[in-house]
């Protein structure tokens, strides 16, 4: 893998759409500033669909993207481009605008949109079907086949992983009943005559594998349980609310005691008006990385420790007409949601038993782990990311939620230091940003990456403020 001539070459790990979007910004920005192209790009991508990554990957049509359509272009420059994608379409080609801007589409579509942005402007673009197992003395990647790729500058873009494990899982490996991955073919083991599912967790993925299980027709009984028991709410049309943030607060100098007060202020004003608060969380979304950044570590922790469970189910919401089907199923007795506290999980037989501290226990044909990405960055199953932590490439950020990068998104390495070669983008940045899992926070941040290795000035600060509320 030998690049021709001295062409530096960049090596992106991970081809979900952080990966892929960092490759079409080097060449659409390298191209717009005169270059025919910056370098060789190698994507090297393992496990999920190259573009589509774990989120893009499903076949099921009943699986919405969560973000309605007019917030969902790759680029933080160019707001519209999803939409006039779509629009090339047939069958949303008639769609009215207001719908189709509103409009909550298949995942897989979007899955389309990102194959289709490879296509356009990734054909000089190599992509190696591996996985990345860590870096040699001389900065070569590693792929867990032995080959070697040479690279100037490595993006990490790994993604999110699996659910960590809970205490009994180990034990469970490999049983029938169990699945610890909740993006794997488990419904292929589902009983073909009813029976139960219990999940364990009460967020997105949970509501993935709901929708999943009503679109195969299964006729058993689910239970989801996690500690709040909170389904996540539903997507609505707020009132204009121009009061928050107020003009006059210092939002990077805010403190978490202060900005609770000011929101619950808020939240109280617009219960009075008859208005879902949660707009609160909606206006506070283009800020959140400011407010992050001047919390101290105390206040950090405390945030995560009180206040991140209720700010998620706030923030994550999901299309209205999935909500609905929760609702109904939830009324009709298919769907049971509790709040209860995981102790431990544990063969029964041909069952997985979920034993629950409050008492008493749950037993499924399937339990399905879908607590949500694991996110204890010091114990990370990829290889790659603990070689590069256990070599000092990388470090921890001050919560252990994910590695340290500097502002450019330039790697900090173990001895507080700028990595000459490593950048990073993506969930592995939460602990830095707060917020960095979808796209309206991943499309800056791939552009910016990209901005850096090009070495070019930011443009994308005021673009990436200008979308982002257009929640
Ligand atoms: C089920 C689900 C639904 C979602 N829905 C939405 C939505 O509707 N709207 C929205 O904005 N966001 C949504 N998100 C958030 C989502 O995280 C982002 O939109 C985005 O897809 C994240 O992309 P990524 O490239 O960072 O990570 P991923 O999609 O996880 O891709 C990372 C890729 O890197 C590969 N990889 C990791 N390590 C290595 C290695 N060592 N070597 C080689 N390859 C490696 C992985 O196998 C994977 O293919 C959803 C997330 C999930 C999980």
């Amino acid at each position: 893998m030998a690049s021709p001539g001295n062409l530096p070459r960049i090596v992106i790990l991970g081809g979900g759409f952080s990966g892929i979007l960092t490759a079409v910004n080097l060449v659409r920005l390298a191209a717009a500033a005169g270059g025919a192209g910056p370098a060789l790009i190698t994507v090297v991508n393992a496990r999920r669909p190259v573009g589509r990554g774990i989120a893009y990957a499903t076949r099921h049509a009943g699986h919405l993207l969560n973000v309605a359509a007019r917030n969902m272009s790759a680029f933080p420059d160019l707001p519209d481009h999803f939409l006039g994608w779509l629009r090339t379409r047939c069958e949303y080609e008639e769609v009215p605008e207001n719908e189709l801007r509103e409009a909550f589409l298949p995942r897989r579509i979007y899955g389309d949109y990102l194959r289709s942005l490879m296509h356009h402007y990734l054909e000089g673009v190599e992509f190696v079907e591996g996985e990345a197992r860590g870096l040699e003395d001389d900065g070569a990647v590693v792929l867990s086949d032995g080959r070697r790729i040479r690279a100037d500058r490595i993006v990490l873009a790994c993604g999110n992983e699996p659910p960590a494990p809970l205490p009994g899982s180990d034990g469970l490996a490999g049983h029938p009943a169990w699945v610890g991955d909740p993006w794997s073919d488990w419904e292929k083991r589902l009983p073909s005559t009813g029976g139960t599912i219990v999940l364990l967790g009460t967020g997105l993925t949970t509501v993935d594998a709901i929708v999943t299980l009503q679109a195969l027709g299964w006729q058993g009984r689910i239970e989801a349980v996690s500690r709040h028991g909170w389904l996540p709410q539903a997507h609505f049309r707020g009132i204009e609310y121009p009061d928050f943030p107020p003009a006059d607060v210092d939002l990077a100098g805010l403190g978490l005691e202060r900005l609770l007060a000011l929101m619950e202020h808020h939240c109280g004003r617009l219960r009075a008006l008859g208005a879902n608060p949660a707009i609160i969380v909606d206006k506070m979304r283009p800020h959140t990385r400011l407010v992050w950044a001047g919390f101290s570590r105390e206040e950090k922790l405390a945030f995560v420790r009180d206040h991140a469970a209720r700010w998620n189910v706030l923030r994550h919401r999901i299309a209205p007409e999935i909500h609905a089907r929760l609702a109904t199923a939830e009324l009709t007795g298919a769907l049971r949601v509790r709040a209860a506290t995981i102790v431990r999980v544990a063969a029964a037989g041909t069952k997985a038993r979920v034993e629950l501290e409050e008492g008493g226990a749950l037993e499924g044909d399937l339990v399905i782990n879908a607590t949500g990405p694991r996110t204890r960055f010091s114990r990370l199953e990829n290889p790659l990311l603990r070689d590069l932590l256990h070599q000092g490439h990388i470090t921890s950020d001050e919560l252990d939620l994910g590695m340290r990068v500097d502002a450019d998104h330039v790697a900090i390495d173990a001895r507080g230091g700028r990595s000459a070669k490593l950048l990073a983008l993506g969930p592995l940045l939460r602990g830095t940003y707060w917020e960095s899992i979808a796209v309206p926070e991943l499309r800056g941040q791939a552009r910016r990456v990209a901005e850096t290795i090009l070495g070019l000035g930011s443009g994308t600060a005021r673009e990436e403020v200008m979308m982002e509320y257009m929640i």
